[in-house]
């Protein structure tokens, strides 16, 4: 089968078999050569791996990662892409197909049942709706990654990546930052897809940590902590904290383990680094 990465190839497919696109499962296909050699380059696919693609639409990087995987495994929501998807794929043995919710699946079952268990790489043109739930499901599910190489919207990549001290630092940043090293690799304009979406996009490779940069006592008060700090943006942390209930610390602990930080009493969460905000949460365990 032709590269569906040529625009005609996909639109021959998808009017071959009188596909209608979903917009609520987020469907915009990929068109571009460039962009998928640019991806497979990034996420270093060689014959020893074993990846997971989420979303494979009617199968055109999927192809890319056929022909340079051992294994493949792709996961597809939407019931009417599996015969596009058996067809296009046809010439592949090592390529499964799941047709199933992502955020439904057993990803470390994947990984035991392909791969042994070792760690596998996820690479996909995300569907924008849910980035966030499946990034995060990925690292907190602990299942055995290398890295995850993606498309999302470019907002969302800028935030996975930036630090302290800009407007789009926040939870997200910190979250991806405890598992992963961000680097966005690629801005992709909107008439790389069919259809196109109404935002930008960018390619980003996060890598995992095989041990997280900083230490915690306990992940959940640090990412507790991290969130009460996000929800209230404006107010300072000493606030922001108190005023959520859930984290039952009293304003003048908050204080006290600010002063022993040396961190003024009117700082704000969104000044925080990582490392900080680790020291923080071994300051005022739960
Ligand atoms: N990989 C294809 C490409 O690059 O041309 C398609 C990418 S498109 C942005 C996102 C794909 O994810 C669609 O095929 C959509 O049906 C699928 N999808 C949406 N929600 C999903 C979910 N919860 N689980 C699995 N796949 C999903």
């Amino acid at each position: 089968m032709a590269s569906l990465g040529i625009p005609q190839n996909t639109i021959e497919v998808l009017q071959k078999y009188h596909f209608n696109f979903q917009k609520k499962f987020g469907q915009n296909f990929l068109i571009d050569t460039g962009v998928l050699e640019r991806i497979m380059d990034t996420a270093d696919i060689t014959e020893q791996d074993c990846v997971l693609e989420i979303g494979p639409g009617i199968g055109t990087m999927t192809q890319y990662l056929a022909e340079r995987a051992r294994e493949v495994v792709a996961v597809e929501i939407d019931r009417a892409l599996i015969p596009i998807l058996e067809d296009t794929l046809s010439a592949y043995h090592n390529v499964t197909i799941i047709n199933a919710d992502i955020l439904k699946v057993d990803i470390s079952k994947i990984a035991e049942e392909k791969n042994g268990g070792r760690p596998i790489k996820v690479v996909a043109n995300l569907p924008y709706y849910i980035t966030t739930p499946i990034i995060m499901g990925l690292f907190e599910s602990n299942v055995p990654l290398k890295s995850i190489t993606i498309m999302v919207q470019k907002e969302v990549a800028e935030r996975m990546q930036v630090g302290p001290g800009t407007k789009d630092y926040g939870a997200l940043s910190l979250a991806v930052q405890y598992y992963a090293k961000p680097r966005i690799v690629a801005n992709v304009p909107p008439n790389c897809f069919i259809p196109r979406p109404n935002v930008g996009s960018a390619v980003i490779c996060l890598t995992r940590y095989e041990k997280p940069p900083v230490q915690v006592q306990d992940e959940k008060r640090m990412f507790a902590l991290i969130r009460a700090s996000f929800n209230q943006r404006r107010k300072t942390l000493v606030n922001g904290l108190g005023n959520a209930g859930e984290l039952q610390l009293s304003k003048e602990r908050i204080l006290a383990a600010l002063d022993e930080m040396g961190l003024p009493s009117t700082v704000r969460g969104e000044t925080l680094t990582l490392e900080q905000f680790a020291v923080l949460s071994n300051l005022l365990p739960s």
